[in-house]
């Protein structure tokens, strides 16, 4: 019989890859151009044509043992030095390769670094809305997720009194993602700032270490030339989360990062924990191919500007229909205001073959999440059935 934790896990299994799953059975049914499914952040975009020149060169001049095979559990040092050299260049930082451990994605990182960080019963802030997973990966470690409270009036920017009020001696950390999935919100300079006040202050009243976790699987994606600040440059306890599943377009290949920077507090002993960690939770190391093959590709972009046309149209056509929403400014997920209960708004937009995701699964109710990574035609073709749900509810 399996775990206690692991029943409750199965029965409260992810509601946005149960819609995957259900968009997959729809597509046999109703064929899939009938079917829209705006379920799941899985990049529509290419991989830039580097990427495979890159995996080719390295497969056709590189030792076969050494692309194969084992390397130290923080990844291939000249990948770790390419990517601390890459980040001083573009952030001003001072990282060297020892700063950088290659992770198997965002997700391996955000395990790897709570697993670090946590003792049973440590509390892990966060903004709400957030990605759903961060409630499982704080109870892979026995931590607490605390939800902060949605800053509505704010347009889901972070409420820094929020945070100050919901800080207590068992905070261990903070998690932040910036451009923000399912918001699309873009945290500025100023907003980082009051952040990084907050948790200075109260690491001083306390006299704990708080750390704050940047989960940036989409720095690169943003529009309308915002800047998205990086974190390390506000505050002294940030790791940062990277991760290449959006920004190459490579979710399949597990590939992506953690940055401790020499001023997080006791830095080494944090950098070797998670080198440990990264080992004990069965990871080993990050996949040794698509390493070598992203440190070739650091100044490579997939096509945002597909992302952009997508953004615009959506918007658009959905606020003309009398919905509500913010415009995002990064990532590519709407945020959509519902006129009724957001599962009850999801089922009738299954019933015109639609595939949202509710807001409660982001800890946000009378709200869905509509993930915009997906062809421009799929989006002309869903319209009219957005206009029949807008039209159903007296939106417009
Ligand atoms: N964090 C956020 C906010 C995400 O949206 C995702 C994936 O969608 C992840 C982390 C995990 O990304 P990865 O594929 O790099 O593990």
């Amino acid at each position: 019989m399996i775990s206690e934790k692991m029943k409750g896990l199965v029965a409260g299994n992810s509601v946005i890859r149960a819609m995957f799953e259900e968009g997959k059975k729809m597509a046999k049914e109703f064929g899939r151009e009938n079917v829209y499914d705006f379920s799941l952040g899985n990049p529509s975009v290419r991989p830039p044509k580097e990427v495979r020149e890159a995996m080719v060169k390295i497969l056709e001049t590189e030792d076969e043992n050494y692309v194969h095979g084992y390397m130290s559990n923080g990844g291939y040092e000249e990948v770790r030095e390419k990517i601390a050299a890459s980040l001083n260049k573009r952030f001003g930082t001072h990282l060297a390769g020892k700063n950088i451990l290659m992770t198997v994605g965002a997700a391996g990182g955000l395990n790897v670094i709570l697993k670090t960080l946590l003792n049973p019963g440590d509390e892990v802030l966060t903004f709400t809305p957030f990605f759903v997973e961060y409630r499982n990966y704080v109870n892979n470690f026995d931590g607490v997720l605390v939800q902060l409270p949605v800053n509505f009036a704010g347009g889901f920017r972070p409420d820094p009194e929020a945070l100050a009020a919901a800080i207590t001696p068992k905070t261990k950390a903070l998690i932040v993602n910036t451009p923000n999935n399912p918001t699309g919100v873009v945290y500025s300079a100023e907003d980082i700032t009051k952040i990084a006040d907050v948790l200075r202050a109260k690491q001083e009243e306390y006299g704990t270490e708080i750390y704050l976790i940047a989960d940036e699987p989409y720095r690169e994606l943003a529009y309308d030339g915002v800047e998205v600040p990086y974190l390390t440059n506000f505050y002294d306890n940030t790791i940062v989360g990277y991760s290449y599943s959006k920004s190459l377009s490579l979710p399949g290949e597990r590939i992506g990062y953690l940055v401790i920077p020499d001023e997080v507090t006791d830095a080494d002993t944090v950098i070797a924990g998670a080198t440990v960690a990264n080992r004990i939770l069965g990871f080993v190391n990050a996949p040794s191919l698509i390493q070598l093959t992203v440190a070739e590709c650091l100044d490579s972009e997939v096509d945002v500007a597909a992302y952009d046309r997508n953004r615009k149209l959506l918007y658009e056509s959905l606020i003309g229909m009398g919905y509500h929403c913010i415009k995002p400014e990064g990532a590519f997920y709407l945020f959509v205001e519902t006129p009724v209960d957001d599962k009850a708004f999801s089922e009738k937009a299954k019933e015109e073959h639609l595939l949202v995701v509710p807001g409660s699964s982001f800890g946000c109710a009378n709200y869905v999440r509509i993930a915009y990574c997906v062809d421009y035609d799929m989006i002309e073709r869903s319209l009219p059935a957005f206009r029949r749900v807008a039209e159903y509810y007296g939106l417009a």
